[in-house]
C-alpha cells in the first residue's frame, strides 16, 4: 500500500531560499509567466499584423508593441488575471502548497504574508482549479473503488445510512503503478459506476473491484472483471485486491483530515484533483512547485481559447 512520503530526496528539494532567489519580485514572476507562454518572446503584434519587438510597460502587467503600442497581457486567461494580490504572494502560496505533504491551510499563508483570511482562502481555491485533468486510464490493470468523505467521522467503513447528506460518495480508479482519477458522485449505483468506468478505463483492461453489486456486469462492457470479497474479510487473493486505490484513499483522507478538518461537499472535487495531481507526479524528477506552477500557463491557453469562443453580444 502506498504510504505518504516522509522525506523528499535531496536532489528534488526546492528550498525556500531557492524559491526566494528565483522569484524575488513581481516583475520576475510576470517575466517568468511571459517567457513560458511565449517561449520565443512576444514577437507578433495583432494590430500591426507584423513581427514586432515588444517592451515591458512600466508599472503595468503588460508588454507593448514597439511600433504601435498595443498591449499584451501575460496574465490574461490565467488564475492571476484579475487579482489585486501580488504575484510573489501567489507564487509563495503555490510554493507552500507544493512543499507541504498534506497541503496547507489558508491560516498559514495569512500569518506569513499578511493577506486576509478570506483572500488566502480564495487564493487556494483558485490554485486548486489548476489541477483538474482529463485522464483516460490505459490499464492494463486498474482498481476501482467507492468510498465516502466529508461530514463527521464515523467508526465504520462503508455506505452511510440513507438520508445522511453530509457524506459524499467518491469513486476512484487507479492504474497499478500508474495514475489515478477520483470523482465525487451523487451515488454508487450501477449506472454511475458503469458510466465512469466506460469514460475513464480503456476497453480490455482488467478491472479489480470489491463485491458491491453495482459493479456487476463490468465484464459485459468489455473488461476483464476480478473482485475481492471484503465482506468476508478477504483482502488479497493472488493479484486480486484493491490495495492500490486503498492507499490513495488513505493519503487523501489523512491529508484532508489533518489540514482542512472538514471539506464541504462543494469543494471536495477540487481537493480530490489536488491529491490526484500530486499522486500522478509522485515519481517525477521535477520539483512539485515547478509542476504546479506550469499549470498556470498550461491551463491559460485553454481559458483564453474558451473565452474566444464566446460570441460578442
Ligand atoms: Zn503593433
Amino acid at each position: 500500500m502506498a504510504k505518504p512520503k516522509q522525506h523528499i530526496p535531496k536532489h528534488l528539494r526546492y528550498t525556500k531560499t531557492q524559491f526566494e532567489a528565483q522569484f524575488p519580485t513581481d516583475d520576475v514572476c510576470l517575466e517568468h509567466i511571459k517567457d513560458n507562454r511565449w517561449p520565443n518572446g512576444i514577437t507578433f503584434c495583432e494590430k500591426c499584423q507584423k513581427q514586432r519587438k515588444h517592451h515591458r510597460v512600466t508599472g503595468r502587467t503588460a508588454y507593448a508593441c514597439d511600433r504601435c503600442g498595443t498591449h499584451i497581457y501575460p496574465l490574461a486567461g490565467t488564475i492571476f488575471e484579475k487579482t489585486s494580490t501580488s504575484l510573489t504572494t501567489w507564487f509563495y502560496a503555490m510554493y507552500l502548497m507544493a512543499q507541504t505533504r498534506c497541503g496547507i491551510s489558508a491560516k498559514q499563508i495569512q500569518r506569513e504574508t499578511g493577506v486576509t483570511y478570506k483572500t488566502a482562502w480564495r487564493m487556494f481555491k483558485q490554485i486548486r482549479t489548476l489541477f483538474a485533468e482529463d485522464i483516460v486510464l490505459s490499464g492494463p490493470q486498474v482498481e476501482m473503488d467507492e468510498t465516502y468523505m466529508g461530514g463527521p467521522r464515523r467508526g465504520r467503513r462503508g455506505r452511510p445510512p440513507a438520508g445522511d447528506k453530509q457524506k459524499t460518495c467518491v469513486v476512484g480508479i487507479v492504474e497499478r503503478r500508474g495514475r489515478v482519477v477520483a470523482f465525487t458522485t451523487e451515488n454508487a449505483t450501477r449506472a454511475t459506476l458503469h458510466g465512469l468506468a466506460t469514460e475513464r478505463i480503456l476497453p480490455e483492461s482488467t478491472v479489480f473491484t470489491d463485491e458491491l453489486h453495482s459493479y456487476d456486469g463490468l465484464d459485459k462492457l468489455g473488461y476483464e472483471h476480478k473482485r475481492i470479497n471484503h465482506s468476508e474479510k478477504v483482502y488479497v487473493v493472488g493479484d486480486t485486491h484493491t490495495n492500490t486505490i486503498g492507499g490513495f484513499w488513505s493519503l487523501t483522507k489523512n491529508g484532508i483530515r489533518g489540514v482542512y478538518h472538514a471539506v464541504g461537499k462543494r469543494y471536495l472535487q477540487s481537493y480530490l484533483n489536488e491529491y490526484s495531481f500530486r499522486y500522478n507526479r509522485r515519481d517525477s524528477e521535477i520539483p512539485m512547485f515547478t509542476l504546479m506552477l506550469s499549470r498556470v500557463w498550461e491551463t491559460a491557453e485553454k481559458r483564453v481559447s474558451r473565452a474566444q469562443e464566446i460570441p460578442l453580444a
